[in-house]
């Protein structure tokens, strides 16, 4: 109501700013004419019969001109109040209905891509709704490297889970905690606050009609040592966060005074594991910051920065066509990024990496940083989950689902995104999908759910046969993935693409598919308010470069 007030009252001015331009512009066509009027009169009396007739293409021009001024002035104003009135929409969520004790309860757990779609898609009118998750904000990993090496914000790609729900129609219960344990047979989740600091109550079991399990999965270190110890992952914010302040901290190290060459070039020596997407992108990002800002602030140092990725398979981004893996690998060459294919890291040390290369050699590597972009695996919950269900959970990669996400073996949990396995890829694209897909089942299934209620209490059994036929027609269709294309950065403004187009591939790669990843990105943000943010992180980055200073 506030926001549709302030877009009213936004309205109103603009229209009079713009009937006060028009009445000014009058004026003052009406001042000149009579100006030019009487200045021909009284400077020689007879000026106005010398005056040479103004061409008709003047007249014109000036008639194209004022349109002009008056349309932008319009866009401009409708432009703006249009913005103003999303981001006050944004801003200020309105009443809600209340939980309604007939209605059954959604459990969705997790606050990530599939999690974050379906509530987006869901009627909430239809369940109480509890999300639950550790992090009480969804983020948009496609743009995590760009924040690791500074060039986006860390808050520029979060969206409070909260700025979601309370535009739903019914409210949503948000917790912040981490499920600990659930239970298929009795329908129950136990959680658990484990934040830094806790109320009185900080672990509890709710009960659950329906379970969305979309916990996503963890980073797969396969059990190498000192990955957990000593490298940095690119999973989560503060991934990304730990990251850029280690990078920072070893280009500052290395310009200590009176450090060997030796040490130097140890320090600016970062390692990337694993040439899959997140290694490729965040390796781009790295090699930008280098040339574009560190060649600036540390002259004396940029040139002996080097970025190697190392990678097990005989080449990087195997889920992209063989022209894109060629292009990007020359792209990398032509940056100075290393590429170590049918390299596999064995060990990772405080200061070095074990390498063993493709004629089957150990070696040390020194370095400043290693990266672990090396894929996924389950989460502990999750394989717990999975061990209830011996029969049907038989993939230990992941949660098998039917063809309507319910996970086999339960008919009342449905999985999605990368907590399960399939034939699809564990990407954000199958996760929102997912979520979308389980927003408009669960409208079937309410009003197959209301019918059965209707069912179970019917007096007549013609009644009941109308009701059944009912029932009957509520079907659910089954899940179908519909593929957009990848995308991916690669640095130095050039990002490649595949993408299917009326059913063949298209290949692309270079600036022009930069500006397409831009373009795509920043549409699919969840709102407003971050397309914002990013926009301006850009153009910020465009003026000033990124942020050196090491918090
Ligand atoms: P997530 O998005 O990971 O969400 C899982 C949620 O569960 C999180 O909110 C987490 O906090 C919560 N959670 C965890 N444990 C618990 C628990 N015990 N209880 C409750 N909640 C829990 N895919 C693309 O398609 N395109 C890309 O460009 C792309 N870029 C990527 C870049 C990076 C750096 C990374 C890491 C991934 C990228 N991906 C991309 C993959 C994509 O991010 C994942 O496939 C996607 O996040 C999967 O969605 P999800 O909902 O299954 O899991
Ligand atoms: P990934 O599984 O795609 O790639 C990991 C790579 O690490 C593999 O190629 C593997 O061979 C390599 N590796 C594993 N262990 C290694 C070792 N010890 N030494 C050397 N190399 C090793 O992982 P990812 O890049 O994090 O991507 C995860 C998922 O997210 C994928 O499905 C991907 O498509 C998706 N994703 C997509 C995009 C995008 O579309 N732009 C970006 C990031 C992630």
């Amino acid at each position: 109501m506030q926001a549709a007030r302030h877009h009213v009252r936004l309205m109103s001015m603009s229209r009079t700013l713009v009937r006060s331009h028009v009445h000014a512009q009058k004026r003052f066509l009406t001042a000149s004419t009579s100006r030019a009027q009487s200045g021909s009169v009284t400077s020689t009396g007879a000026a106005a019969s010398q005056t040479p007739p103004q061409p008709p293409s003047q007249g014109r021009w000036r008639y194209f001109l004022q349109t002009l001024g008056r349309v932008t002035l319009i866009t401009v104003i409708g432009a703006s109040a249009t913005f103003y009135y999303l981001a006050q929409k944004e801003k200020n969520p309105g009443p809600q209905l209340p939980f309604d004790p007939s209605k059954k309860t959604l459990v969705i757990l997790g606050s990530g891509w599939g999690a974050t779609s379906l509530l987006k898609g869901l009627d909430t009118n239809d369940y109480n709704t509890i999300v639950v998750s550790p992090k009480n904000f969804f983020l948009f990993t496609p743009l995590l490297p760009s924040v690791a090496v500074g060039t986006l914000n860390a808050r520029s790609i979060l969206q409070p889970t909260r700025y979601l729900t309370r535009h739903k129609k019914r409210q949503v219960l948000v917790i912040e905690a981490e499920a600990k344990e659930v239970d298929p047979v009795n329908k129950t989740v136990t959680l658990s606050d484990d934040s830094e600091i806790q109320g009185q109550i900080s672990s509890t079991t709710i009960p659950y009609d329906y379970l969305v399990y979309a916990v996503g999965a963890e980073t797969q270190t396969f059990g190498i040592p000192g990955v957990k110890e000593h490298a940095c992952f690119m999973k989560e914010l503060h991934d990304a966060e730990k990251m850029q302040k280690r990078f920072l901290d070893c280009v500052e190290s290395a310009a200590f005074p009176g450090q060997s060459d030796e040490e130097k070039d140890r320090l600016l020596h970062m390692v990337v594991v694993g040439g899959g997407p997140t290694g490729i992108e965040l390796s781009g990002e790295l090699r930008d910051f280098l040339e574009e800002d560190l060649k600036s602030w540390y002259p004396e140092l940029a040139s002996r920065i080097r970025i190697t990725l190392v990678e097990a398979l005989p080449n990087v981004l195997p889920s992209f066509s063989k022209e894109l893996i060629a292009y990007t690998e020359r792209t990398f060459k032509e940056s100075d990024i290393d590429i170590l294919t049918k390299t596999m890291v064995r060990k990772v040390n405080e200061k070095s990496v074990v390498l063993k290369g493709p004629d089957g050699v150990e070696r040390e590597v020194p370095c400043g940083m290693v990266v672990w972009a090396a894929g996924n695996t389950s989460r502990q919950i999750t394989r717990d989950l999975m061990a209830k269900l011996p029969e049907d959970q038989t993939n230990k990669r992941g949660i098998i689902f039917d063809d309507y996400l319910r996970m086999k073996g339960s008919r009342d949990i449905f999985a999605i995104g990368d907590c399960t396995t399939s034939s699809y890829a564990p990407t954000a694209q199958v996760a929102s999908q997912q979520g979308s897909y389980l927003a408009r089942a669960f409208k079937i299934i309410a009003q197959k759910d209301k019918l059965e209620a209707d069912l179970s209490r019917a007096e007549t059994s013609e009644e009941a046969e109308k009701l059944k036929k009912q029932v009957d027609k509520q079907k659910l269709k089954p899940f179908h993935y519909s593929h957009q294309g990848s995308l991916a950065y690669i640095g130095s403004d050039k990002a490649i693409a595949d993408l299917p187009i009326f059913g063949r591939e298209w290949t692309s790669g270079g600036v022009a598919t930069f500006m397409f990843w831009r373009s795509a990105y920043l549409s699919t943000l969840f709102s407003l308010r971050n397309r914002s943010l990013v926009a301006g992180d850009w153009m910020r980055v465009k003026l000033w470069g990124r942020d050196v200073s090491r918090e």
